[in-house]
């Protein structure tokens, strides 16, 4: 038997025992080496290999996979030739970059292959490289051979050749990110910071999946604070075998997945959070196995996840810590984890409750940040509140019980909005009732002639003067003798400005003020705002009427519109559509939903907005746009004031109104 590349390790065990050590001449251990070594996985890697700096590290020293036990699992994937690629939806401090550190690390120094690391901006890669890169590439003394012994040929956004392989550190909008060269593993972090690519070619992680291709074994780990149910990571979270950790409680032996909701919290008498200094002090807040209703301290609920373990959807784990029930093979792996998951050392239930109550304060307050901040950052999950979005079908159900240009019973005041587009309006008229009940009376495209485009160009106002005024006021079903014209019209002044100001200031059916949607709009539901005089012709419209222009908050009235369009049953705050409503309105109205964008505001802090955006397969938005327009005018008239006794539209207010009269919520 002669040594070769085609022996398995028995042969080359059995050749070496055949020879004499003696007669070889060489000593046993020297024996040993002459046998390939195995190559060693992330977690034996990491665990030989690491030293955490004292700088960087919360707990410095030789690397312990026991302070994060459910990272094994997710590391061992990365040698694992089934899996293609590991999902991590994770909150934002609990171990995550140094999993890809060790993931980095390993795959240079044990399995040398083209690998990149995408981040969402340069400065995040500078940062990461800087703060925690360096120092891991200088206290490895194998990672710095690979270096050439030197820090400073660690390159950023351009590849790094080492002696065994090709590191690319890259940000999502850089020539490395979006080049060609193949790359075999690829770590996408923070997925859902990565701007929004839409428009170009496609995004970094379509990209950088097509340049694995070309290896057979090719590799990916993704992971990210989520943001909402359309990021990056919970799509792909979703499309894995969707992992969580299974506790096993101390005290029934049982397991189950760690929950917010089983953390009892210590309320005033009138059932009201405490402080969130209170829960800092501590005492104030346990988690409760909901299996056998016993408190955990926070020794149990550590000791609870040391002895958990993973199991995809549609598996649990029994009280022998087995796998039950049966899943199809998935070769993506996708994991959840969360703050409740973690060490002590690193988060106490006491400093969650904190943040908690520190985000529903703000939340009572009106600023939703804090919350959906709570939401994705410590307990990982998507943020998902009713209102963010609009759905076709079962808006669908709203339809009937009467026809379009009849005025039913319980309307007591009819409002339009107007989208202007370059070659036509989109006008939608629609009535209220007591508690924002609401009908749609009318809907119309009204085309007309246009000449030129932009400010230079112009349009015919007429057939919008003609549907306003000629088709209004409508009688009232089954009160021949009474009718009702439109109390108020808002017109989009975005397009043709000046030609709206003149169509407002000339317009005589009703009142009719022009109005701007405003994604940052600080200032309430909407604001009146003095029309600035910039050319000639504006003063010239302006010496015509006083005439305001009203910017409206898209943000609160879009998600007024979808909390209306989601109340089921008639009654308050329900939307009735007439008989014959086709489906490209509904469509249009169901056009966008509320995105969350996490940027950098200009401190450096990472901040969540929130922002309606078209949803990717649709294109058309403009009756969603004249409608909020609609509700706009409706808030102007003081529909939340009508009650069930009310008999009259609410009195109209003065044309001329004090920019003092904001509405605020
Ligand atoms: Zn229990």
């Amino acid at each position: 038997m002669v040594w070769g590349a085609g022996m398995n390790r028995a042969q080359k065990h059995t050749l070496v025992a055949e020879f004499s050590v003696e007669a070889l001449g060489v000593l046993a251990e020297e024996a040993a080496t002459l046998e390939p070594r195995e190559k060693r996985t992330v977690v034996q890697w990491a665990a030989d290999e690491r030293i955490l700096d004292p700088l960087t590290a919360p707990i410095p020293g030789r690397f312990n996979w026991d302070y994060t036990p459910f990272w094994i699992e997710p590391a061992l994937a990365m040698s694992d030739p089934e899996v293609r690629a590991v999902i991590i939806q994770k909150p934002a401090q609990c171990g995550g970059t140094e999993l890809t550190n060790n993931v980095i690390g390993w795959a240079i120094d044990e399995n040398p292959v083209p690998l990149m690391v995408i981040m969402p901006s340069e400065r995040d890669v500078t940062r990461r490289v800087d703060v925690r890169l360096r120092a891991m590439f200088q206290a490895c003394p194998s990672l710095m051979r690979h270096l050439g012994g030197d820090l400073t040929n660690l390159n950023i956004g351009k590849e790094t050749i080492l002696d065994n392989c090709i590191l690319y550190l890259a940000w999502a909008s850089s020539a490395a990110a979006l080049g060609d060269s193949p790359v075999c593993l690829v770590i996408f972090d923070e997925v859902d910071k990565y701007p929004d690519l839409v428009g170009r070619e496609a995004d970094p992680i379509s990209l950088g999946q097509q340049r694995q291709r070309t290896f057979l074994f090719a590799k990916t780990l993704e992971l990210s604070t989520p943001t909402d149910q359309w990021g990056h990571i919970h799509r792909d979270f979703q499309a894995g075998d969707r992992r969580e950790w299974w506790a096993k409680c101390p005290h029934c032996g049982e397991n189950h997945i760690l929950r917010w909701a089983n953390v009892q919290l210590d309320k005033t008498k009138e059932g009201k959070l405490l402080s969130p200094s209170e829960y800092a002090a501590g005492g104030h807040a346990r988690y409760a196995c909901p299996l056998c209703g016993s408190i955990w301290t926070e020794v149990e609920r550590w000791e609870a996840v040391s002895a958990g373990r993973w199991a995809p959807a549609g598996q649990g784990v029994n009280a022998d810590g087995k796998l039950t029930g049966k899943v199809k093979p998935n070769n993506r792996r996708s994991y959840h984890v969360s703050a409740l998951m973690l060490n002590p050392v690193f988060m106490t239930t006491d400093r969650l409750a904190e943040k908690w109550a520190v985000a529903r304060d703000r939340y009572h307050g009106g600023d939703h940040g804090g919350m959906i901040d709570f939401i994705n950052s410590e307990l990982g999950e998507v943020w998902a509140p009713t209102e963010a979005t609009t759905d076709q079908t079962a808006l669908a159900k709203h339809i009937g019980g009467y026809a379009f240009n009849t005025i039913p019973d319980g309307v007591r005041v009819l409002t339009a909005g107007v989208d202007v587009q370059m070659d036509c309006f989109y006008a939608t008229v629609w009535g209220w009732g007591a508690g924002y009940e609401n009908w749609l009376i009318a809907r119309r495209r009204i085309e007309t002639t246009s000449f030129g485009e932009g400010a230079a160009g112009a349009m015919d106002f007429e057939p919008l003067r003609a549907f306003l005024t000629e088709t209004f006021p409508l009688p009232m079903i089954g009160k021949t003798e009474e009718t009702m014209p439109i109390s108020l019209t808002f017109i989009d002044a975005q397009y043709r400005t000046d030609q709206v100001y003149e169509f407002c200031a000339g317009f005589t059916g009703g009142d009719c003020y022009p109005a701007r949607g405003e994604d940052g709009l600080r200032d309430g539901y909407m604001t009146p705002s003095k029309l600035e005089r910039t050319t000639e012709r504006r003063r010239r419209i302006l010496r015509r009427g006083q005439l305001e222009l009203w910017r409206c908050s898209t943000l609160l009235l879009k998600s007024q519109l979808a909390r209306l369009m989601n109340v089921p049953n008639a009654g308050a705050g329900h939307m009735h559509l007439p008989e014959g409503t086709d489906e490209d309105f509904l469509k249009q109205m169901t056009s966008e939903h509320l995105r969350i964008e996490r940027k950098r505001n200009r401190y450096g802090k990472m901040q969540n907005s929130r922002m309606w955006v078209l949803k990717p397969a649709h294109t058309a938005n403009h009756y969603w746009d004249a409608s909020y327009l609609a509700l706009a005018a409706a808030r102007h008239r003081g529909v939340h004031r009508l009650t069930e006794t009310t008999t009259t539209p609410p009195k109209r207010t003065a044309r001329r109104v004090s920019s003092m009269d904001r509405f605020r919520r």
